[in-house]
């Protein structure tokens, strides 16, 4: 053991491969490894470092074996080969040129690693990363991840597009750029809350040109390279939020005319009765219907009878404040539910309405037809303790509109007085 050259025993130890090579790529020495490695062309010694390695007949261009190029520094290939067990395996191979005395050239130690392992983990990797690369690429959803401070982290294409700008563009906006409805200092307190557990909400985002879209978001909080991160999927819902308004709008207006149809004015007449008991504050009901309408039908049918209905109820609608409310009660009935207000002001409301039908005859293929109404007004507060509900009020003008009709119509009627 003793007698043993160290250099002999260094190289049959060592897990890694070292060859020595003489200044024209000889081997000299070969460790154990690479005569394992390499057992078709075992032993090595005496062999081309090129051809062991490479396979080649000519030293490797740029091979400090093949020219002296003066420097120190190591060359570096890496080669992939098939091994005895037909395995793909890759070895990294540095050659350090050596030198004599004098600093002459005079050979190489080439030094070979097994980097298999670290080859594969990097082809997972590079693989795992385009995989995530393009679900996050190719989700259907806008994808977003934030920073602490509020800045965009990261943003994918589709997040991009739904707000209007391009990727690089979004990597350089705050949260509070598109964020509708919070205050930055507010959105940064939902950052730092956000955690792993997530949530789940409908926001509206603003886009580059000022316009804004319902969007629904998932959000989740996770530290990553100590930084904490929040992660935000977002789906633009914006056609699903009109259709749920359309749907909403359609259950409550009526199809001819679009007034509020009578289920959705009675639920208001409740909630005005309920604000009614806690305010005491004045609310009234005009219930309007048309002058012989039947014979606007039997004179110039059905048809024509139901442009008359909305084209009145057109008129109806543009009379009132925005604060009121105008339904289609019955056939050719409607209600008027004024919020806030006492009789005299929703008096003065009927007559100008009366002034505008009578003021304009509507044109039906050449045909001029006038409709006139009756309508009879009841004020809230008028209500008698005993006898105060939305039903008496109903009641009420109800009775008014048929001391109107007759008084002879075109008129209305807001008291027991006479009809005006
Ligand atoms: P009055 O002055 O007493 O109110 O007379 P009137 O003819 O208006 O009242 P009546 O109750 O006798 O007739 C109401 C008419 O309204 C009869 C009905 O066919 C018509 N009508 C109700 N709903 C509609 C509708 O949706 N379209 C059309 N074209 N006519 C309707
Ligand atoms: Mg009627
Ligand atoms: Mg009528």
């Amino acid at each position: 053991m003793e007698n043993r050259d160290p250099l002999e025993v260094f190289l049959n130890t060592v897990q890694d491969g070292f060859l020595l090579l003489d200044r024209e790529g000889t081997i000299v020495r070969a460790g154990r490894w690479m005569e394992e490695r390499f057992p078709s062309a075992s032993p090595l010694a005496g062999k081309k470092c090129y051809a062991v390695l490479h396979e080649k007949t000519q030293p490797c261009a740029g091979c400090v074996c093949e020219a002296d190029l003066g420097a120190d520094d190591p060359c570096t290939c890496i080669l992939s080969r098939e091994s005895e067990d037909g395995r793909t395996c890759w070895l990294q191979t540095k050659v350090y040129p050596l030198r004599d005395a004098d600093g002459r050239f005079s050979g190489a130690i080439a030094h070979i690693t097994d980097i298999t392992a670290q080859k594969c983990t990097e082809e997972r990797l590079k693989d795992e990363i385009y995989r995530r690369r393009l679900l996050v690429d190719q989700s259907r959803d806008g994808i977003v991840v934030i920073q602490q401070d509020g800045k965009v982290y990261e943003a994918n294409e589709k997040y991009a597009r739904m707000l209007g700008y391009a990727v690089e563009e979004v990597r350089e906006l705050h949260m509070w750029d598109w964020q509708e409805g919070f205050t930055k200092e507010e959105l940064l307190h939902m950052i730092e809350t956000v955690d792993a557990a997530g949530d789940h909400f409908e926001q509206r985002h603003r886009r580059k040109d000022g316009s804004y879209y319902d969007v629904e978001i998932s959000t989740n909080g996770a530290v990553i390279g100590g930084q904490k991160l929040v992660f935000c999927v977002c789906r633009d819902i914006s056609e699903k939020k009109a259709m749920e308004r359309q749907i909403r709008e359609m259950a409550i207006r009526d199809p001819l005319t679009d007034l509020y149809n009578r289920r959705y004015i009675f639920e208001r007449l409740d909630e005005m009765e309920a604000e009614y008991s806690r305010t005491k504050r004045d609310f009234c009901i005009s219930i309007i219907d048309l002058d012989n309408f039947k014979t606007v039908n039997d004179s110039y049918g059905h048809v024509v009878g139901d442009q008359v209905l909305k084209e009145f109820a057109g008129t109806l609608a543009a009379s009132v404040r925005r604060c009121d409310l105008v339904g289609r009660y019955g056939g050719e009935e409607f209600i008027i539910l004024s919020r806030n207000t006492g009789p005299a002001e929703t008096i003065m409301m009927v007559e100008r309405l009366m002034d505008t039908v009578r003021n304009k005859p509507m044109m039906f293929n050449d045909r001029e037809i006038s409709p006139t109404f009756c309508c009879g007004i009841a004020g809230r507060s008028e209500l008698p303790p005993e006898d105060s509900s939305v039903d008496a009020l109903l009641r009420r003008a109800d009775a008014r509109l048929y001391s109107a009709k007759d008084a002879g119509r075109n008129c209305y009627v807001y008291s027991e007085a006479a009809a005006r």
